[in-house]
């Protein structure tokens, strides 16, 4: 059987390795199918593919665009994208700006609670200039011995209501789900379970979603625990969304599940690859 892993993410965006390094993990854990999916970018897109085909996968060109609904970040995953796509492109390039000037008001928050120069202190974990995230933050919060791991960092700051929360405002659903099939791609809802809405909201918010043109959900993903599999995959077949498996590996010794290292999709579900011919 395939090992598909279709959500990782490289030191483009908030990752720890580069493109061809989590290229070469991805192979060395026996995964057939590959996706690297960096937030808001496309730019490790030309390493990643050159690596996974030295390598012998099969290269699925993605990446993960932040999006705001409703007043909470929500991410779509867009898969098998024309990277060269203009309008994606101006859309990424949109995005992104912003987490600049995001990243020095978050800053200024942190100082006011005893965490100094964390502007400079994440930046030294940044990869790619345009792409300060609040993961980098984490990564220096915790080089500080304030907090042990990401998880604390994101249950004592950086979230809604907590020192070093800037709100901002990504880009719109329609947006978002636009520019990927602009560009020949499949519109997937990353890691539904982790959004705070209600079974109301959550129907809207897919209605929506397939209204644009989107028409998968991630079910195993790093982000959904046992029972949220079970839960999505349920999903899936009522709202007749296709289905995908991406670990969203961000790092070693970070992310909680390896790339290539989730339990299969349900036999019941159809694959968001069942017609990508491999
Ligand atoms: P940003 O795009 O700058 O808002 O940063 C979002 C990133 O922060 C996500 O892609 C995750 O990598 C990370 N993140 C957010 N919440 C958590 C969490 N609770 N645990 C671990 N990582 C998180
Ligand atoms: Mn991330
Ligand atoms: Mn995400
Ligand atoms: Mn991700």
């Amino acid at each position: 059987m395939l090992n598909v892993d279709l959500h990782c993410h490289s030191n483009v965006s908030d990752g720890v390795l580069t493109p061809a390094a989590v290229a070469a993990r991805a192979a060395a854990n026996g995964v057939n199918v590959w996706a690297l999916t960096d937030h808001d970018e496309i730019d490790g897109i030309a390493k990643a593919r050159a690596a996974a085909v030295a390598l012998g996968m099969v290269y699925i060109a993605g990446v993960e665009i932040s999006i705001t609904w409703a007043g909470q970040t929500i991410h779509i995953v867009g898969l098998r994208i024309d990277e060269t796509n203009p309008a994606l492109i101006a859309g990424l390039e949109s995005t992104r700006s912003g987490r600049e000037r995001r990243a020095h008001e978050m800053a200024d928050q942190l100082a006011v609670v005893g965490i100094p120069n964390a502007f400079e202190g994440a930046l030294n974990f940044v990869g790619n200039p345009d792409l300060i995230s609040r993961t980098h933050f984490a990564r220096y919060i915790i080089e500080l011995g304030v907090c042990a791991d990401i998880g604390e960092v994101f249950r004592k700051y950086l979230t809604e209501g907590k020192p070093g929360f800037v709100p901002h405002r990504w880009a719109t659903l329609e947006q978002a789900v636009t520019w990927i099939r602009g560009a020949g791609g499949t519109a997937v809802v990353a890691h539904p379970g982790r959004y705070k809405f209600s079974d109301i909201a959550f129907d809207a918010f897919f209605d929506e979603f397939k209204q644009w043109g989107g028409t998968a959900i991630e079910v195993m993903t790093g982000s959904h625990t046992v029972e949220q599999y079970s839960q999505y995959a349920k999903i899936a077949k009522s709202y007749g969304f296709l289905a995908s498996r991406g670990s969203d590996f961000h790092g070693p010794g970070e992310s909680r599940i390896d790339l290539g290292k989730l339990p299969p999709l349900p036999e019941s579900l159809v694959p968001v690859w069942h017609d990508w011919g491999f």
